[in-house]
């Protein structure tokens, strides 16, 4: 089959591989739209997680069942199906202790374009699709199903570890397709007012549509003084990191206040130290949580944001601003997720109606 594939840092190429046979418990999915992801970015741009040869990238898709192992009991070849990119090995002892991004070692749930061929494939394997698959309704377009598998829990996760009371005033660094999905998952939670960082235009009008109440560009200066003037000088009460370089954990540490949460989603690609501002943690002792955390991936998972999607608590279509028709076209899709024109937000390709 083909698939298109990180050949090495800084190189990218279609190949031929053939694909992983399905387990016992496993499943073999043709994809039927796919979305490159700002992690492939680091991953292959940055080598930010170190080298890989030949493994095909992509962890964003929808597709059909094709083939299911013998023990595989609630899906069958056919079935129109959401994949997380997070497809955790669930008989782990990380599961059992309530973190299965991290099934067998650390971030290894993220399997699909991390150490396995991942989804910018003619077919992919999914690994215990019992537990990692859910079904596509049919009320909910590729365009935004596809949105779930990353965006939208990533984003909500960045608001879930934010732990956000009602009235909560949230600052989100970043305003790309995560950092929107941060904002509508705070607005969810209940959240005051809620702030968002970022420059390009097509995210701003987004962010506001998500729920933002204020933008702050970090362009025009500071953001750390740009957000205490908003707030009189009082900071906010959690800040949920989406974006930006490894400079933006220590401005998030100056602008939460003593006893708020920072929570980190952003995939920090460079760098081997991210330094927090002994004087604005208090010495160590102002309160102030920070946690960082690989999106919630798995069956259960997606079928609970698929609801929210189905029952119109939030809408993805705003994140989609390129539609590609055509495999091929996957390539493109990636490289503009390299370069983020004015007018992106995230790309889709649809293989298959
Ligand atoms: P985008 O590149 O689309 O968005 C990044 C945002 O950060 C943009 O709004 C950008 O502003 C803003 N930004 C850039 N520089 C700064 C700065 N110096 N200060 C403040 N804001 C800045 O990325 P995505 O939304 O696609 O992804 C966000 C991050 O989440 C990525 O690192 C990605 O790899 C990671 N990720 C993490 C996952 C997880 O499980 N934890 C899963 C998926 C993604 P501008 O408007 O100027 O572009
Ligand atoms: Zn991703």
């Amino acid at each position: 089959m083909k698939g298109f594939a990180m050949l090495g840092i800084n190189k990218v190429g279609w190949i031929e591989k053939d694909y992983q046979k399905a387990g016992s418990y496993d499943a073999i999915v043709r994809p039927l739209a796919v979305s490159p992801c700002t992690s492939d970015i680091h991953t292959v741009f940055e080598g930010a997680i170190g080298d890989r040869h030949d493994m095909i990238l992509g962890h964003e898709a929808v597709g059909v069942v094709v083939e299911v192992g013998s023990e595989v009991k609630e899906f069958k070849p056919g079935d129109r199906v959401v994949v997380p990119a997070i497809t955790p090995d669930w008989r782990s002892l990380e599961v059992q202790a309530g973190f299965h991004q991290h099934s067998n070692g650390m971030l290894a749930g993220w399997k699909f374009s991390n150490f396995k061929d991942g989804v910018f494939a003619e077919y992919f394997h999914v690994n215990d699709a019992d537990m990692n698959l859910a079904l596509l309704p049919d009320e909910i377009s590729l365009e935004s199903a596809v949105m779930i598998t990353d965006m939208m829990t990533t984003g909500f996760h960045g608001a879930e570890n934010a732990e956000i009371q009602m009235g909560s005033s949230v600052a989100v660094i970043g305003i790309g397709a995560v950092g929107l999905m941060s904002i509508a998952g705070a607005k969810l939670n209940g959240a005051g007012r809620i702030i968002g960082v970022g420059s390009r235009p097509v995210c701003v009008e987004a962010a506001k549509f998500y729920g933002a109440n204020d933008i702050v560009n970090y362009r025009d200066g500071d953001i750390v003084k740009q957000i205490m003037d908003l707030t009189k000088g009082k900071g906010v009460d959690r800040v949920i990191m989406a974006g930006g370089g490894i400079e933006t954990l220590a401005q998030a540490v100056e602008m939460v206040k003593p006893g708020g949460v920072v929570s980190n989603v952003n995939y920090h690609g460079t760098g081997d130290i991210l330094p927090v501002p002994r004087l604005a943690w208090g010495c160590g002792m102002a309160h102030k949580k920070i946690v960082g955390g690989l999106c919630p991936g798995g069956r259960l998972r997606m079928e609970m944001l698929i609801d929210m999607v189905k029952y119109n608590r939030v809408d993805l279509s705003k994140l989609v601003t390129h539609v590609f028709d055509g495999f091929e076209n996957i390539e493109q899709a990636l490289l503009l997720m390299k370069d983020k024109p004015k007018d992106l937000i995230k790309p889709v390709v649809i293989i298959e109606r």
